[in-house]
């Protein structure tokens, strides 16, 4: 019985060096190309020092649009999110207008920067693209799928 134990407790140690020799080099290859494409990005210069290295902030385009990053990247992390929210896509109803993220009691939205002028508004994030069905935004839904914005269309991304 003790021996079985024993048996045990080496296959579990020899099972976590697997693991963690698996793990390490992935983890390494990562973070390598995460910091080559950080190098790639075009950032645009602010007057903004960074409050926990006082180097100077860039703007950085990430995933969901821009935000203020730390120049010092990556040593140090520091982030904050443009305070505009804006999304970069034109309004399409107006024309002018730029559709910003909004936050209301119910959530997050999406709506012209021209409110109350335009008063066009999205419960989805707009991706910038248009269908190719009938022109209107495509849109990110909250399980990330891609599709039409306009309630009588069903374009979906696949
Ligand atoms: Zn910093
Ligand atoms: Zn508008
Ligand atoms: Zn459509």
């Amino acid at each position: 019985m003790e021996e079985e134990l024993d048996l045990v407790a080496q296959d579990k140690k020899s099972w976590i060096e697997v693991v963690k020799n698996f793990y390490h080099p992935f983890i390494k290859t990562l973070e390598d190309k995460y910091q080559s494409v950080e190098k790639k990005d075009l950032t645009e210069k602010t007057d903004r020092l960074c409050p926990e290295c006082q180097s100077p902030l860039v703007i950085r385009m990430g995933r969901y649009g821009k935000f203020y990053g730390c120049s010092n990247f990556p040593k140090c992390r520091f982030t904050e999110p443009l305070k505009n929210n804006k999304t970069g896509v034109k309004c399409p109803e107006c024309q002018q207008g730029e559709i910003v993220e909004k936050k209301s009691r119910r959530g997050v939205f999406y709506a012209c920067d021209r409110y109350p002028d335009c008063r066009f508004a999205l419960s989805d994030r707009p991706t910038g693209k248009k269908c190719p069905k009938c022109s209107s935004l495509l849109v990110e839904d909250k399980k990330g799928r891609i599709k039409c914005s306009r309630k009588d269309c069903d374009f979906q991304e696949k």
